[in-house]
């Protein structure tokens, strides 16, 4: 089955309907993929038996003339924070390592219910904090492009996993950049959606004012395909939106001719590489060959962003994490009282950034510095939501920005300073704080080869002319369509 791997969702949906391979011939592939690329630390855990049992019953479904969708039979993985009533949901941390889950989250009940094959759980940092899944309790995951490098992060599992071809497509989640920024260091297409799209039933809370399930694949419109699966209102989550979810996959042709897409001149600053802006007019120049109007806009509260982020998400982090205690959830501790307990089972459960995060954010919690630190940064996000609500109100459709100021570093190059770690995230977190939809794609390569990434911003609830504007860009270059040259492909 030689180049099966390289497939896309759409051409794999097609091969299984024409029945030109089965599900588990598929399936056992990727398995056997995964098996051989161990060293790259994508998955913390793979379901050899159940992903074949579930091709199995997605082939027998087929040949029974069954009710089938695009996705049924297709090979997904997801990232080890979103739950599975099977297997184990470690959240990257020594604390869950053996936390089995009774549920399962709404956005992988989808795409079950739907027919897909789930291969494995992803690795991630700790609970989704981090830029380079060195924070994970299980060791890093290494960039498929240069093993030397990071893969990005929380969701570098995901997004180095799509991109050496150990799953065509998988889940992320993005609460300050956690999709966007994997999936430009490791060459993938990735969608954050608009704060509500997705319900957050069954995902382990990290910021619940920020978090958003995504997926990560080849390209665009194989994304358009996995959101139309999960996207939607679901009674188990108060914060899912009952905005009606278009039918990506059907509406993804159009002519981009005469739509107006911003560039906000406040990211085009002296951290982003020079490499990484001339990438990117380049694509901007390949939107405008298509017809699309250019326009600078401003966003003039961006530099609060990266602060304002900083206070909040450790903020809502250091209450969500408080279950964690060695009785409710966590692995407990030996100690002889209670106090004892808990603060043994956190002191041995937590790694050292999570910890970070709990000081950070009971102190910008605490009485007396409540007004002066997170009250002041709601007060930015406020500003930075309606920098936003400005620009798209009058002027532009869509915004157009680098999705990282830098191409991906090497490992161990930034876990001794976290400042530097918490800048990588500059061009990611603003969208977050403003509950809007934001797509990454590949629009380019460094001069050692390594991948750039492209972020369009959208409107709330306005992922189809992401999708729409990212299919046309897609249609005309091959930026998406390279691999690593690593020895990822050495079993096909
Ligand atoms: N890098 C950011 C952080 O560490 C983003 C994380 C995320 O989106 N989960 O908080």
């Amino acid at each position: 089955m030689a180049e099966l791997w390289q497939s896309d969702l759409w051409e794999l949906s097609e091969g299984l309907e024409k029945r030109e391979f089965s599900s588990k011939e598929l399936t056992q592939m990727f398995l056997e993929r995964i098996a051989h690329q161990e060293h790259l630390g994508c998955y913390l855990s793979v379901f050899e038996e159940k992903a074949i049992e579930q091709a199995e019953k997605a082939d027998a479904r087929r040949a029974a003339g069954d009710e089938v969708t695009k996705l049924t039979g297709v090979p997904l993985a997801i990232k080890d924070i979103i739950t599975l009533n099977y297997g184990t949901t470690t959240c990257g941390s020594r604390f869950l390592e053996d936390y089995r889950s009774p549920f399962t989250a709404t956005a992988a009940q989808r795409l079950l219910k739907a027919g897909t094959v789930i291969l494995g759980k992803t690795n991630l940092d700790e609970f989704g904090m981090g830029s380079s899944n060195e924070n994970s309790a299980f060791g890093p995951v290494k960039n498929p492009w240069d093993t030397s490098r990071v893969a990005g992060g929380s969701s570098g599992g995901s997004a180095a996993a799509v991109a050496a071809r150990l799953c065509p497509a998988a889940l992320g989640t993005d609460t300050g950049g956690s999709i966007r920024q994997p999936s430009a260091f490791c060459n993938v297409t990735g969608l954050k959606p608009s704060y509500g799209r997705v319900s957050r039933y069954g995902l382990v809370a990290f910021a619940s004012s920020l978090d958003q399930i995504g997926p990560m694949g080849k390209n665009a419109r194989d994304c358009a395909l996995i959101s139309e699966c999960i996207f939607g209102r679901d009674i188990r989550d108060s914060t899912s939106a009952p905005n009606e979810v278009p039918l990506f996959s059907s509406l993804l042709e159009r002519d981009i001719k005469g739509l107006r897409i911003g560039v906000p001149k406040e990211y085009f600053r002296e951290e982003l590489s020079s490499e990484i802006a001339s990438a990117i007019h380049k694509g901007l120049g390949e939107l405008e060959k298509l017809g699309a109007e250019i326009k600078e806009v401003s966003l003039p509260h961006t530099d609060f962003a990266t602060a304002a982020y900083y206070v909040i998400v450790p903020a809502e982090a250091s209450s969500n994490l408080s279950r964690f205690d060695g009785i409710r959830y966590g692995k407990r501790a030996d100690a002889q009282d209670l106090i004892s307990l808990y603060a043994k089972s956190r002191s041995e459960g937590f790694g050292p950034e999570v910890k970070r995060r709990i000081l950070i954010g009971t102190f910008v919690l605490s009485a007396g510095y409540y007004d002066a630190y997170y009250v002041k940064a709601q007060r930015a996000r406020a500003l930075i939501a309606r920098d936003f609500e400005e620009a798209f109100s009058e002027k532009v459709d869509v915004i157009a920005a680098p999705t990282t100021p830098t191409t991906p570093f090497l490992l161990g190059e930034k876990t001794h300073d976290p400042i530097s770690m918490y800048l990588n995230d500059i061009f990611t977190v603003p969208v977050n704080l403003a509950g809007l939809p934001s797509l990454s794609l590949p629009c380019g390569q460094n001069s050692s080869g390594l991948p750039i990434g492209f972020q369009l911003i959208g409107r709330a609830f306005d992922e189809l002319t992401l999708f729409q504007v990212a299919d046309a860009f897609q249609k005309t270059t091959d930026w998406h369509l390279r691999t690593p040259e690593t020895k990822t492909h050495s079993k096909d």
